[in-house]
């Protein structure tokens, strides 16, 4: 029987992979990290609503370092949020964390290793990929292959959203009923998700495409 390790912000991406991977990969623990970012306690806040809601263990990871070496609009109280998607390159730049998909990946597979779990699941997706190569299909290949050498038990990265943009994550949360009300996906603290950064737009943006108004109402601040 297959024993998974989710990667859990809380986001759209992370909750939809739960929904789809939970039966095929019976996932028993969800891993949310505290690096410092500005969205830290709504993200563990909106991941804690959603591993109780699937019953499945959750622990929150703090990497308080992460924050104090790197210089970006996701940690630094004086840096802006990038706003809308006008300039996806120089986006990128602004929330880039140094080696964030390889660190949480390379601390699941520990977790893996020690407690024998076969597979590790993260919400990688096509849209990302686009501007973030840590979300790409060779990136997750490269993980693979590292882990072959730097584990005993080789878990396996499983990317269910690889070949999906937003529109297409969103259709298919619709489509299996994942509660998309207990999400947070805004890159800024707030009691709702402030729906002007680039993450709440591309949010917005795949739910109004999807006709799914009522949560355009309900998520976002506005
Ligand atoms: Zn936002």
């Amino acid at each position: 029987m297959n024993k998974s390790i989710i990667l859990l912000s809380g986001g759209l991406d992370s909750l939809v992979c739960f929904g789809l991977a939970k039966d095929d990969y019976n996932i028993e623990l969800a891993l949310t990290f505290d690096y410092g970012q500005k969205s830290a306690i709504r993200e563990i806040e909106a991941s804690a609503k959603i591993t109780e809601y699937y019953g499945t263990a959750h622990k929150v990871i703090k990497l308080d370092w992460l924050k104090d070496i790197s210089d970006n609009a996701l940690t630094s109280a004086d840096k802006n949020l990038p706003q809308g998607l006008d300039n996806p390159e120089e986006s990128v730049k602004s929330v880039w964390i140094p080696n964030r998909n390889g660190l949480f990946l390379n601390i699941a597979a520990a977790h893996a290793e020690a407690g024998n779990y076969s597979h590790i699941i993260i919400g990688a997706n096509k849209e990302e990929a686009s501007t973030f190569p840590d979300n790409s299909q060779n990136f997750i290949d490269a993980v693979n292959n590292e882990f072959r050498y730097s584990t005993m038990n080789y878990p396996q990265v499983i990317a269910p959203l690889i070949n999906l943009d937003k529109n297409g994550i969103v259709g298919l949360a619709l489509k299996h009923n994942i509660p998309l009300d207990l999400i947070y996906s805004c890159y800024d603290d707030g009691e709702l998700n402030c729906g002007k950064c680039e993450s709440c737009t591309r949010l917005k943006n795949a739910l109004i495409f999807n006709g799914a108004s009522e949560y355009v109402d309900t998520l976002f601040n506005e």
